[in-house]
């Protein structure tokens, strides 16, 4: 659907404030206190009731957020967004803001780790039930949705499976059972993608990825496109009577997000609103280092599976294709013999860092089973089905050939032969 990257940098670097700053700074300053005052008794008032857009405390709202948001907005098109201290904050707010007691979440087991985690363990605790299933199969689907459905919940592009579902196909699944689908876009951002488009109704991002500029700082955020009616769901039916497809907007800002304790902090809205004004640039040039890596490694004989949607013969190339267009991100995974091969492999590296993140401006490498996933029992292991010969590779924005280099080197076990770097 997207042939061509959205030109979201100028959509951002024309953006001006929507109230002018007292300096006519150009970056938005950091407003780092907790909070404001106010001139009399009323308007203090006026101001906890929301009637006059002023602000209180800085966990309810804060001007340097709100320009984050505000940007965010215009580029995402979403018609609410809510900006969270990570991307785990994110979700939890959003199944605290819709998923009840005796209610289940439709989702795939092929997930961030730690989400797989809150929906497996914590939310278990408090009655939701998660119902793992493969999001690629329309039957199965169907199957396990029901009437205490609380929503379908998939990552646009599986992290680290690389899986694309059908959105289109996912949003009418559920849309036909009054369930919202979720997508946890952080694999794909906007340049090259449109939730709404694709009938998805509620979309998180882990900010902390592509649009922090290069792992600066922790951050989510939840948009809500306003697609879904919420009078059916007994969270919010009651509030949809009077405000609509609002409802989940409404909640969420105004009640779970100040519960929660989940805002995001002024100094990390002022570091990923920069990160915004160059996410294009960095994703077309971090997606087009990916590709041409994973080319490069199907030619390498010790490495197995390389995993890269943009390779026209991964089983998501078409679907990934269809929904992101030519770029399909930053992150490829590959197999070498076994485990103490990955490790020797990793111990090895000297260009390419060991650490756990994604879309750093540097890359990274992780073994995913001995890290991410090392605290899953034997039984949760197999049902997020990563292998042990699994390497995760998110591909920065270095020079490909030192990227090269570096992967050659690391394989052949050469002592430090790194001529074209070591003459730089
Ligand atoms: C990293 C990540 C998260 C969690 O984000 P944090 O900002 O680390 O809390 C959620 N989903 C996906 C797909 C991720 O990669």
């Amino acid at each position: 659907m997207n042939k061509e990257q959205k030109d979201i940098s100028s959509l951002i670097l024309n953006r001006r404030f929507q109230q002018k700053d007292t300096y006519n700074s150009i970056s938005m300053p950091i407003y780092g206190g907790v909070a404001f005052e106010f001139d009399n008794a009323e308007e203090m008032e006026d101001a906890f009731l929301g009637k006059n857009g002023k602000y209180t405390y800085s966990r309810i709202s804060n001007p340097t957020v709100e320009v984050f948001e505000d940007r965010v907005q215009q580029i995402s098109e979403a018609k609410h967004v809510l900006a969270a201290s990570s991307g785990m904050a994110a979700i939890l707010d959003i199944f605290m803001t819709i998923a009840y007691a005796g209610s289940n979440i439709v989702t795939s087991p092929h997930l961030f780790g730690n989400t797989f985690s809150l929906f497996n363990s914590t939310l278990k605790v408090f009655e939701v039930e998660t119902r793992f299933c493969n999001l690629l199969d329309e039957q199965e689907i169907t199957r396990n949705i029901d009437d205490k459905t609380c929503a379908i919940f998939v990552e646009a592009i599986t992290n680290p499976h690389l899986e694309v579902a059908d959105l289109q196909l996912l949003s009418f699944l559920a849309h036909s059972k009054n369930v919202p689908l979720i997508a946890d876009s952080t694999l794909v951002p906007w340049p090259a993608f449109n939730a709404k488009k694709l009938g998805v109704d509620l979309e998180i991002v882990s900010s902390t990825k592509y649009i922090s500029g290069g792992a600066t700082s922790i951050g989510g955020l939840i948009m809500d496109h306003q697609t879904f009616d919420w009078s059916n769901s007994p969270r919010l039916k009651e509030l949809s009577k009077t405000v609509g497809e609002q409802a989940f907007t409404i909640k969420l800002r105004n009640e779970i997000s100040r519960n929660t304790g989940t805002y995001m902090s002024p100094y990390v809205a002022f570091l990923q609103s920069l990160g915004l004004e160059t996410l294009s640039l960095r994703f077309k040039k971090a997606s087009e280092n990916c590709l041409s890596l994973a080319k490069f490694l199907q030619t390498i004989p010790q490495i197995k599976e390389v995993n890269c949607i943009g390779l026209p013969d991964n089983p998501s190339y078409k679907m990934g294709n269809k929904q992101f267009g030519e770029y399909s991100g930053a992150m490829l995974t590959f197999n070498l013999k076994d485990r103490p091969t990955c490790f020797s492999f990793l111990n090895r590296l000297q260009v390419i860092r060991r650490a756990t993140n994604l879309f750093d401006n540097k890359s990274l490498i992780i073994h995913p089973l001995s890290t991410i996933y090392s605290t899953l029992n034997d039984k949760c292991k197999k049902m997020i089905e990563v292998p042990n010969e699994m390497l995760r590779l998110s591909v920065g924005l270095e020079n490909i050939e030192d990227l090269k280099e570096d992967i050659l080197q690391a394989l052949n076990n050469e002592k430090k032969n790194r001529t074209r770097l070591l003459s730089l």
